[in-house]
């Protein structure tokens, strides 16, 4: 029988005989089931948040710090356990669940260090005015299935650290690790600080709606992320959204394409594309396009797709049956309009497991749909360009804007790229890096606000003025 799962609600683990199944989509097999929650459930996660908000608030900032170190380390502890446990949910290939499971931790405790000072507006002979920062309450979390784990701590670090308390939940598809870790904190973190609820879709617009939540932090889609603003407008509840991309990479004609070939590959590929910052639109200098594509074909070759939890596999499943019918429906879509494939293209539907091959396009034009819409598979588009001005343009014509990234033996031509292009964040000959202690967020509709950084933990918080007249003439 699969593997049965708690929540975490006021310090306890919780389950309320109903279920809802957990597959692995290298295979298809059902590997766990977890609570479905609904209102009475959150009910009491919220009630036990807001109970524990009491003290949490209060409680010393060096205190809270030790709570989250306590909790990163935890996880290190088990982490053999848990990148498997992440490999059988998400699909990723153990390498890259090692990597998300050794970032988990790092990225608690690098935002445990980070301090929200007070600063002073005016210190004059007649005033004295300061600003600090308050929690702004009770936190409701959701997150996607791409990266559980990672999304998950990254909201639950400085929700703690700012004082605030959290109720968190994970995605119907891969809720496994992250109860698992859930156990691990049950009596570590105070009860009700920290509350994991499992449920489908449909408990996402309650979180959101809910009238004694006061803040989401919301990772998904931007198709989910307009709904949350419009849910958390009726009492205005804060919200930080970090949503879908549509990337653009730059390859400048000075790139040397045997050197930037695989670097560029692992930008589109890696967790099989379904990152939000992946790669995915890849525009590379008519000069040295030829050359590129040819060893970007080539490498992709070597590049095994299978069961992340085989050796040698470089490439997963896609994570669900929805999101792989969406990637082969973009494929048809580009085969039906006669585009050309490089590499890929062709999804074998016998078998079990959601595996799309490496799938390389040959200059489509800009608005096939394989290019406008965020793939979110192992896709990737190649697209020439004549001119650095062209190129910026067709990179900026999208509604998305998280990142992007410049290839160029001359990094200040990068740099004056990376001006010029309308994202939150832009690399120069690197990708993926994200630092826990940089703002993070995207522009246009990828996001709204920042998670990462003092701009990401403030985003828990409310700004405070307090002003003492020092000439007052009251008693
Ligand atoms: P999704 O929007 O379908 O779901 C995300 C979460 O929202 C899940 O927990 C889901 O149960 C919940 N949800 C669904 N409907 C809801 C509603 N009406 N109200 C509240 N919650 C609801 O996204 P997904 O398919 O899980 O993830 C893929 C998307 O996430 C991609 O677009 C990707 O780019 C984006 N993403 C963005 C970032 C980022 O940091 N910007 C990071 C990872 C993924």
């Amino acid at each position: 029988m699969a593997t049965e799962y708690s929540n975490l609600i006021d310090g306890e683990m919780i389950t309320n005989g109903e279920w809802m199944d957990v597959v692995n989509p290298a295979n298809e097999q059902v590997i766990g089931r977890v609570p479905a929650c609904g209102k009475d459930e959150l009910d009491r996660a919220v009630a036990a948040a807001r109970r524990a908000f009491k003290t949490w608030s209060k409680t010393p900032v060096e205190e809270r710090r030790k709570v989250i170190n306590a909790m990163a380390d935890a996880i290190a502890a088990n982490h053999d356990e848990l990148f498997r446990l992440l490999t059988a949910e998400q699909g990723k290939p153990h390498a890259q669940a090692q990597g998300e499971m050794h970032g988990a931790p790092a990225i608690m405790k690098a935002q445990a260090t980070l301090e929200l000072e007070e600063t002073i507006n005016e210190d004059s002979d007649t005033r004295l005015s300061r600003t600090r920062r308050v929690p702004v309450g009770v936190v409701g979390g959701i997150v996607p299935w791409n990266f559980p784990v990672l999304m998950a701590v990254q909201k639950i670090a400085p929700a703690l650290l700012s004082g605030c308390t959290i109720v968190l939940k994970p995605s119907p598809f891969t809720p496994l690790t992250t109860l698992r870790i859930a156990e691990l904190w049950k009596d570590i973190a105070p009860a009700g600080t920290v509350n994991i609820i499992t449920g489908e879709d449909s408990l996402g617009p309650m979180i959101t709606q809910h009238p004694d939540i006061d803040k989401i932090t919301f990772t998904g889609s931007t198709a989910t992320g307009k709904k949350i603003m419009e849910g958390a407008s009726a009492d205005l509840k804060r919200i930080t959204l970090e949503l879908g991309g549509n990337d653009a990479s730059i390859v400048l004609p000075d790139a040397d394409p045997k050197k930037v070939a695989e670097q560029l590959f692992w930008s589109s590929f890696t967790n099989a594309g379904q990152i939000c910052v992946a790669a995915k639109r890849i525009y590379i200098h008519e000069d040295i396009y030829d050359e590129l594509s040819a060893a970007l074909a080539e490498y992709a070759k070597g590049v095994v797709v299978g069961d992340g939890s085989e050796q040698g596999t470089g490439v997963g499943p896609i994570q669900n049956k929805k999101q792989f019918d969406r990637v082969c429906e973009l494929i048809e879509d580009a085969k039906d309009n006669g585009y050309k494939f490089l590499v890929g293209g062709e999804v074998d539907p016998s078998g079990s497991g959601y595996y799309v091959p490496i799938t390389i396009l040959d200059n489509p034009p800009e608005d096939a749909r394989i290019v406008a819409e965020e793939q979110f598979g192992p896709v990737m588009p190649l697209m020439k360009f004549s001119t650095t001005e062209e190129v910026i343009e067709r990179a900026n014509a999208s509604d998305y804007g998280l990142a992007g990234a410049v290839w160029t033996g001359d990094p200040d031509k990068g740099v004056e790229i990376a001006e010029q292009l309308e994202t939150g964040t832009v690399w120069i000959n690197e990708f993926l890096h994200l630092s826990p202690l940089a703002p993070f967020g995207g522009h246009k509709q990828s996001g709204f606000g920042a998670e990462y950084g003092i701009e990401g933990l403030k985003e828990f918080t409310y700004s405070q003025v307090i002003t003492v007249k020092k000439d007052a003439e009251v008693a």
